[in-house]
């Protein structure tokens, strides 16, 4: 269960866009991107030159594993199972990636990013169908119910998240109960369901090198 644990926001200076891996943090002026619009390190103002067809694929695929917080290794295995399911190696990928339980946990707001999101699993905060699940790279199905366990509701951040719940849009393939603080998987999510800046055929045209 490895994970990036350097500065965050490099990542996204480097993709040259926000990809909200801080939750509340990216949302105010202290935003990296906007403060320092351009490439992290020594030579991060001079990259003047034109990208080439690997380098656009190759950072496509990078944004793709910081948005949902996934090591290199990981994310070729969620490749390679895309590639033997039914359908759109593409979109199959996006899909497994989609229900991992801390982006689950993330989409139903009851974490502001999928890093608080993923650390409230690790530490045993939720519970899939009243059994707790400490694995964040657990895949959702159809018909679970994703709820925070009820030691841990009187934890100051989780009561501070309940109360934003009610204002919560949460994507058509989950349902969210604002009363008991759980969420229901309805359907295995949609490419039209998941919003990410990702064009997946250049992550697919890349690994097929
Ligand atoms: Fe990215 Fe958020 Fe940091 Fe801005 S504040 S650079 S969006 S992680």
């Amino acid at each position: 269960m490895a994970k990036y644990t350097n500065a965050v926001c490099r990542l996204c200076r480097r993709e040259g866009q926000k990809l909200f891996l801080k939750g509340d943090r990216c949302y105010t002026n202290k935003c990296a991107v906007d403060r320092r619009p351009y490439a992290p390190g020594q030579h991060g103002q001079n990259r003047g030159k034109k990208p080439t067809e690997f380098s656009i694929q190759l950072r496509e695929k990078q944004k793709a594993r910081r948005i949902y917080g996934v090591l290199e290794r990981q994310f070729r295995g969620y490749f390679a199972k895309a590639a033997r399911q039914k359908g759109m190696t593409g979109e199959n990928l996006l899909r497994l990636l989609e229900r991992r339980l801390d982006n689950v946990v993330y989409r139903l707001g009851f974490a502001s990013s999928r890093a608080e999101a993923r650390q409230l699993v690790t530490h045993g905060h939720i519970t899939v169908n009243g059994k707790r699940v400490d694995i964040p790279s657990y895949l959702v199905s159809p018909g679970e119910v994703i709820s925070v366990h009820e030691n841990s509701r009187n934890n100051n951040r989780i009561k501070e998240m309940a109360e934003t719940l009610k204002d919560r849009m949460v994507p058509a393939w989950l349902s969210l109960d604002v009363n008991t603080i759980s969420g229901t998987v309805i359907n295995m999510p949609s490419r039209e369901d998941i919003q990410i800046p990702i064009e997946e055929h250049l992550i697919v045209e890349k690994y097929s090198r």
